[in-house]
């Protein structure tokens, strides 16, 4: 089955679909990567895209349809593709349809994690860096282990407000530009809402069941 995941920057939307590509056996499309894949490439269309994606701007729909096309064209990837960045508006919704129509495959379920912006925020700010060996935890959700030399509190470094407000510069971008493409596909009755905000192994359970019982294993 071919799966959209959405979510605001944040949401865990690249965490679960680790989980569920390994489970189902899927192929995870990221838009972002593949583009990000081009500038380091240094491609004729890295090239021309380097400073659009630097600055947050979109790509043209057409580079990015391309770009999507030469995969889902392939007998590998077929019906097994998680779309992740993609459709970004109600166009790119549009064109997916058509793409798939030509190579006879269809999107069967379409995710949304919702987190509110709360949430967000305090991911964002209750990150921390450990500035011996790097790793990432969060003061509320992931805090780093006690007692161990590393990680103590002595190394632990808080990024500062600045990335919060992109957080929510990127929250509210996220909102405003998708909500009509998740009005899109709830018209087509595809459309499950997940509670992003509930633990990494609910969430995951949930999505799961919710695959199963449209692949028929449940
Ligand atoms: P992401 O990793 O999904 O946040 O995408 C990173 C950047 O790639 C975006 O800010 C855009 O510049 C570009 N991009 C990714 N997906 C698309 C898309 N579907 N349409 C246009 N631009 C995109």
């Amino acid at each position: 089955m071919n799966i959209i995941i959405f979510g605001p920057p944040g949401a865990g939307k690249g965490t679960q679909s680790k989980y569920i590509v390994s489970k189902f056996n899927l192929f995870q499309l990221s838009t972002g990567d593949l583009l990000r894949n081009e500038i380091k490439n240094k491609s004729s269309v890295g090239l021309k895209i380097g400073s659009i994606v630097n600055a947050g701007s979109l790509v043209s729909d057409d580079i990015v349809s391309k770009l999507i096309e030469s995969y889902i064209l392939k007998d590998e990837f077929k019906n097994r593709i998680i779309f992740d960045g993609y459709p970004r508006n109600i166009s790119q919704a549009k064109n997916l349809n058509l793409l798939l129509n030509k190579y006879n495959q269809k999107i069967s379920l379409v995710l949304k994690l919702a987190v509110d912006l709360e949430t967000i925020k305090k991911r964002v700010s209750g990150r921390m860096v450990c500035s011996m060996c790097g790793k990432i935890y969060n003061q509320f959700f992931n805090p780093a282990p006690t007692g161990g030399k590393c990680c103590s509190s002595k190394y632990l470094q808080i990024r500062g407000d600045d990335t919060v407000d992109v957080a929510v510069k990127r929250y509210q971008t996220y909102e405003k530009q998708t909500e009509p493409v998740l009005d899109f596909y709830k018209d087509l009755n595809l459309l499950k809402v997940v509670n992003g905000g509930s633990p990494i192994e609910q969430i995951y359970k949930e999505i799961s069941d919710i695959i199963s019982l449209i692949e028929g294993w449940l």
